[in-house]
This record gives C-alpha cells, structure tokens and sequence, in this order.
C-alpha cells in the first residue's frame, strides 16, 4: 500500500539542511534559535512515520503537523493517480470542467445530502474566502447590500488571508495585520470547561442564547451568514456541548441567516464521519474543506453549497452580472480532484471511518487514564481521532499551563520521536491544549507509543 523502503538512504542532506537554513522563510516560526541548531528538514514519510534529514525516526500524531494527512504518508496509488492525471491532462481553467473534477464533485456530493454544488479553490482560507464573497453578493443583488455581516465565533480560525483573519477568533493571529474588512462581528465560543456565565443552567442553550442577543443586537436582517467550525480545532479542540448545534441551527432558520460551517479540520474522516457537521444532525448551506480532501497529495479545497444558494447567482441569465464573479487559477485543476478521488476510495476501501471511530475510542479511554494520573491535565475532549488535553496549573482556578511548559512538553514528546502539538498562538495565555490527531490509519500500538511519550514527558515536566 505504502510506497517500499526509505529511498536513497543513508545519504547526506547537509546540502539540503544548509540551503534551508540559508533560504526558507519557515510558517510561524521564529528564526532566532536557527542560528545555533539546525533547522528539522523532512525528507520521507510512509504510513505514521517520517525521517529528518539527520536520519531521525518520528511517529506522527498530527497527520502533518496540521491535521492534513488522514491516509497516512508515501500512498503510491494516489501517486500514481496524479501521475496518470499529469500526464492525460495537467490543468484547464476553472471556467470549464475537467474529468476529475467532474467525478469527484459527484462522489463528494453522494456523501453530503441536501448539498449540490462544489466550487474548487486550493486553501482551506481561500475556500472560506469564496463564502464571504458569495453570501456579499447575495446581500448586494438580493438585499439590497443590507445582509451583509458575517458572523464568526471566539477561539475559531478560518485562514490566513485578510479577508479569513477578519473572521478570527483567535487575537493573536490578526493581531498587526489590521485594518481588516468591515462587517464581521464576533461571537461567543462554547467550551463549557471556560464558561463564564456563573450558572449551571445546560451550555448547550446558555452559548445559544448569548448568540442570540448578538443576532438582535446587531439586527437579524444585516446578517447574512455564521461561520463555525464543526469542532473548533486551534482554538483548543473544542467540543460542543449537549444541544449545541441543534439550537445554532434553530437561530439560523429563525433569522434567515446562511450556516456556514468550516470543516477545513473535521473534513474528510477525522472525526470518524465523513463530515463534523453529521455528527450533530445538522443542515448547513456552505460546507468548506481542504487539508484532508487530498491527505496533502494534491492542493485542493472545495467550497460546497446548496442548489438555493447556487439559485441566487443565476436568477437573472439576461442580467450580466447575474453569476458569482470570482476565479482561481490552479482551483479543481486536474491534480488536486486526482488525488482527492483516490484519497476517498482509500478512505472507503479500508474502512478508515470505522478505524477512526475504534481506536479513537481507544485514544480517548488512554488519555483519560492519564488524566487520572496527571492532575496537570485538567480537561481531555475529543472525537475520532481529533484530541485535546487542556492542561492547567490548578484544576479548581483551571489556571493555564504556561506556553513555556508546554513547549517543553511538546520538545520531550519529539526527543522520544513522537510528533505532538499545541494549539497554537489562540488566545493570549491559553495555548495550553495538547493537540493529538494521527492519520486514521493508527492502530493500538500506534496509540499506546504517543501516549506513553505524553506520559514520560508530564513525569519530566517541572512547573
Ligand atoms: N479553517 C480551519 C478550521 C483551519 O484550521 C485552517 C488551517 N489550519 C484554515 C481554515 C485555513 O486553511 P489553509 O491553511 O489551507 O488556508
């Protein structure tokens, strides 16, 4: 399945590690400490495990560092399809259609009922993009430009663009890149474990209706859609509580307000559904992905929506302006559908749902045993294969573990060759969620090696 040995190796990548050093402006990274110690250059990757350049060995529990590879590293069959693609036809503009891009929309769609039209972009930002643009043009051609606030929610992150940090819940990231975008007002997030109500009435409805005073505040007709992620992801892993989204739902319906839900993380399998969103029974109008639609083989995201929506952009077929007016040179062309197609057909074929659904369970059952051993671990939450331990000083205070502790944490994990990770620069002072999401290929023992790494490090780890 995977492809055979480590290629070419022992060979010296000093070279490589050089030119790294010299030349690459690395993501979220400060370069300082490269000065004195190398910078990390991957060279191979199959199944769960990867190899640097220095010739170590890592088992990885984060899919590629950003939940992105949900069939594992070195899948020669998706390489192979890309190939073939390549080589048939490397690219059309998106104004016309394309072969794969065709068949895949179709077999996307098989797994989304009420959804009938996918729009292809290449970043899981630039899919959210085409929402925020889609439901302006709506505002402006059926509202006459009055619903056009876009609702997004404390500890959510939906992109890097300036449009997407508009829409971020998460200060430390937007922070310097202002001024952004008007129109996108900030919800309430809903992670029970830091709700400041001071009651114990069910979260499920409190989180609501502090929505809901928002949606009135700012006046239901301005608003032309929310946007949530099913479970928020860098934000701290957070889960929603009881009701939740049957209430997000409701709101929606009542204020005529377009649900847009991002499942740029959730997508394609991690939760052990094919989609976040069907774990809660709900319906949304736009549906966005990316990372794990290709595992990482291909650049592709899709921005999917229902057939009413797509009915708004072509009421008027005499009206010139009467279509969404958007482009994205390399969006659904031709490599990206490849490789997304044979990255379902794995999916289906080795029952990576069910996989997902089994050992997360089991994921789950080992991070609570730690939990009682550790008291530094204050609350675990999780869904398939998508984990979170938030870890804390005090489990009555629920102070914060530090960020400089759980850098240490994270540093003792990958000197014991396991890749674990935080999240990431969310709110100031609250970095403090362990982040554990392997490809949905893991098995037991797979499990039993990252928990046991977490287990060496918080018996290390000195507050
Ligand atoms: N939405 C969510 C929920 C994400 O986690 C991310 C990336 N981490 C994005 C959107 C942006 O995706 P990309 O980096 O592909 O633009």
């Amino acid at each position: 399945i995977f492809s055979t040995m480590k290629s070419n190796w022992p060979e010296n990548w000093d070279t490589a590690v050089a030119a790294d050093r010299a030349h690459v402006w690395h993501h979220m990274t400060q370069h300082k400490p490269y000065e004195t110690t190398d910078p990390t250059v991957m060279v191979e990757g199959r199944g769960l495990r990867l190899w640097d350049a220095a010739g170590n060995e890592y088992l990885d529990a984060l899919s590629g560092g950003v939940w992105t590879v949900n069939v594992g590293y070195g899948r020669k069959s998706i390489a192979d399809a890309v190939r073939d693609q390549l080589i048939k036809l490397n690219y059309f503009a998106g104004s016309g259609g394309t072969v794969p891009g065709a068949i895949f929309a179709q077999k996307l769609l098989e797994k989304m009922p009420g959804l009938s039209r996918v729009y292809y972009s290449n970043s899981g930002s630039e899919a959210n993009e085409k929402v925020f643009k889609m439901v302006r043009q709506i505002s402006a051609q059926h509202y006459g430009g009055r619903k056009s606030k876009i609702l997004y929610r404390d500890r959510d992150y939906h992109g890097t663009t300036i449009g997407a940090l508009a829409a971020c819940g998460q200060q430390q990231r937007a922070e310097s890149y202002g001024p952004f975008p008007d129109g996108f007002v900030e919800i309430p997030h809903c992670l029970e474990y830091r709700r400041t109500d001071g009651t114990d009435a069910p979260f499920g409805e409190v989180a609501a209706r502090q929505i809901e005073e928002i949606i009135l505040r700012e006046g239901p007709d301005t608003i032309g859609a929310m946007c949530l992620e099913p479970i928020t992801a860098g934000g701290g892993v957070v889960l929603p509580p009881e009701g939740y989204w049957d209430n997000i739902q409701a709101l929606c319906r009542k204020y005529d307000i377009l649900l847009h839900i991002d499942e740029v993380v959730c997508g394609v399998g991690r939760t052990g559904t094919w989609f976040g969103y069907q774990n809660y029974g709900i319906q949304p109008d736009f549906v966005t992905m990316a990372k794990g639609v290709a595992s990482g083989y291909a650049a592709i995201s899709c921005t999917v929506t229902t057939e009413a929506v797509f009915d708004k952009f072509r009421m008027a077929p005499d009206d010139p302006m009467s279509f969404f007016r958007d482009i994205s040179t390399f969006g659904g062309c031709t490599a990206g559908p490849a490789a997304a197609i044979e990255n379902m057909r794995i999916i289906e074929e080795e029952n990576l749902l069910t996989n997902t659904l089994e050992e997360g369970a089991y994921l789950g059952e080992k991070l609570a045993a730690l939990q009682d051993e550790f008291s530094i671990i204050g609350q675990v939450r999780g869904k398939g294969l998508f984990w979170g331990a938030e870890l804390v000083t005090d489990r009555i205070t629920k102070e914060p573990v530090p960020e400089v502790i759980m850098k240490q944490i994270i540093a003792s994990c990958r000197k014991q060759g396991v890749l674990v990770g935080m999240t990431n620069r969310s709110l100031p002072g609250f970095n403090n969620t362990l982040c554990l999401s392997p490809a949905l290929i893991v098995g037991k023992a797979d499990i039993d090696e990252i928990v046991n790494a977490i287990g060496v490090a918080l018996r290390d780890v000195k507050i």
